[in-house]
């Protein structure tokens, strides 16, 4: 008998660890552990419960089932192993230092009784460490790593474990509720979790919408996004079944402009991709800066600006629109989620580490390595980061990006009635101009250009360069 411990690959299509692993009868298991609780939230965790309960409807139409308990992983795996006769474990690699140390304790536990781990790497096409530079180092540039990334033959997917394969155990574990492990439910609408609802949405945006997707990507009215992120971060996706479908649009692509479109969203593949190995290979990243500047960079502390940034009621409307919207749906567009971060970061002059917190707290699509490498890239600290002295300007951001107000006005109500010039001019109308045109949105909390100057001041004292 083997376990396979479902951690993030919470599918049964496209599972390497799970179909490669020897021939023995596979029995899954998931594992609540109260050390991953402890960095869990509601949004995240009512996903990962619904993928949950469509993993354990497919194995019971098999007559077999996922098993799902509470405790800590190794004492719970050593318990399971001996309970069920399973001499193999299996897993999926994880990639953060935290998940690597518990993998390295569970493995440990599992080595006392006997029993042997096997450990396969399948969330990314191309495991840390082969892709690197010609000095064979890990790449710090994200277009070298690309063009690297783009010409590498990928794996195809793999079909799920026939039913003889699995085994069936006697047993039924409960699906604890989110009550149950000591959480809220989410305040947000979450999407769909579960393996079907993932392969929709991929069905869906590789039908149409990848072949605009270079246009519209940058349009957070459009929603010309894939919204795949929950799915690629909770492995209820693989990425060889993503990438496949996304190669297979690319040769259905009616013309060279749809085609590069499709390049395109591969690009975006290969960035969650660079940001885990970035992570890989430098684990402190996730609470240090990635680049080393001569002095400490002196963020502010102010409570007040970080709950108004939280709140959406900066007074910034694109901010606030994008703050609000990851209330709403724990998700937020990735032009605004860039836009957010540079407020946080360059005009309320906050540590980027509030913003991550946040993010990890609010975001379904949370995982360290994308929301590190985003929240460092805002902040002039990450890999290829924004040049410090390259500070967003919120307003013209709003206007280049949401011309119209669309997305402004969908999670401003306050903002619905108001048109689109004095929603992008909000910071140049007198108190009186907008007490009448939207009397409950608040006045912009500070001023861009006085603290677009301070920004450049902090970052040139941090660089060594103030006098
Ligand atoms: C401050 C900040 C924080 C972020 N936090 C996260 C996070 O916690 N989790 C997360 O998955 N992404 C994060 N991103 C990256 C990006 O915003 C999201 O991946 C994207 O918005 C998800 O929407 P989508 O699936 O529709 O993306 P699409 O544009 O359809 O992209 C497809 C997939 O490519 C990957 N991808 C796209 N853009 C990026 C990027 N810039 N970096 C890394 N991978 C990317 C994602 O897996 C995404 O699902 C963050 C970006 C910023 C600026």
């Amino acid at each position: 008998m083997r376990l396979h411990w479902h951690r993030t690959d919470l599918r049964p299509f496209d599972n390497r660890p799970l179909v490669t692993v020897g021939d023995d009868p596979i029995l899954p298991v998931y594992v609540f552990d109260p050390n991953v609780l402890a960095h869990a939230a509601p949004p995240r965790l009512a996903f990962i419960r619904e993928s949950l309960a469509a993993l354990r409807e497919w194995y019971r139409a098999r007559e077999s089932d996922l098993l799902v308990v509470r405790g800590e992983a190794p004492t719970e795996l050593a318990r399971l192993a001996d309970a069920h006769d399973a001499d193999t474990v299996s897993w999926a690699q994880a990639y953060s230092e935290l998940g690597r140390q518990r993998d390295a304790r569970v493995t440990e536990r599992l080595a006392d009784d006997g029993v042997e781990t096997r450990v396969v790497h399948d969330h990314l096409h191309h495991e840390p460490g082969s892709i690197t530079t010609n000095e064979d180092e890990p790449y710090s540039v994200y277009s070298y790593f690309w063009k690297k990334w783009r010409d590498r033959e990928k794996a195809d997917s793999l079909a799920a474990p026939g039913a003889d394969r699995l085994a069936n155990p006697s047993t039924e574990t409960p699906l604890p509720t989110l009550d149950d492990l000591g959480f809220d439910d989410p305040e947000a609408s979450t999407p769909a979790g579960g393996y079907e609802a993932a392969r929709h949405r991929l069905n869906e945006f590789c039908s149409a919408p990848i072949y605009r997707y270079a246009e519209t990507r940058d349009c957070p009215a459009a929603d010309g996004t894939s919204r795949l992120s929950p799915h690629l971060a909770h492995g209820t996706l693989g990425v060889r079944t993503v990438h496949d479908h996304v190669m297979r649009a690319r040769e259905a692509a009616p013309d060279d402009e749809a085609r590069e479109s499709v390049e395109t969203f591969r690009s975006q593949l290969a960035w969650r991709e660079f940001y885990h190995h970035v992570l890989y290979f430098n684990p402190e990243v996730v609470t240090e800066n990635y680049r080393e500047y001569e002095n400490d960079i002196e963020w502010r502390d102010d409570d007040e600006a970080l709950a108004a940034w939280k709140a959406g009621e900066t007074g910034y409307p694109i901010v606030d629109a994008g703050m609000r919207q990851l209330r709403r749906e724990a998700f937020m567009h990735n032009r605004v989620r860039m836009i957010v971060a540079s407020f946080l970061t360059k005009d309320l002059l906050l540590d980027w580490r509030e913003g991550y917190d946040w993010f990890r707290r609010t975001l379904v699509d949370h995982n360290p390595a994308n929301d590190n490498g985003g929240w460092q890239w805002a902040a002039s600290t990450g890999t290829d980061a924004q040049p410090y002295f390259r500070i967003f300007n919120p307003m013209t951001q709003g206007e280049r990006h949401d011309p119209d107000a669309e997305y402004i006005r969908e999670y401003v109500p306050e903002l619905r009635g108001v048109d689109s010039d004095t929603i992008h001019g909000w910071h140049e109308l007198s108190p009186d101009e907008r007490v009448a045109a939207a009397p409950d949105y608040p006045a912009p909390i500070v001023d861009h250009s006085e603290r677009r100057e301070q920004a450049l001041a902090m970052f040139e004292r941090a660089r060594g360069e103030a006098d």
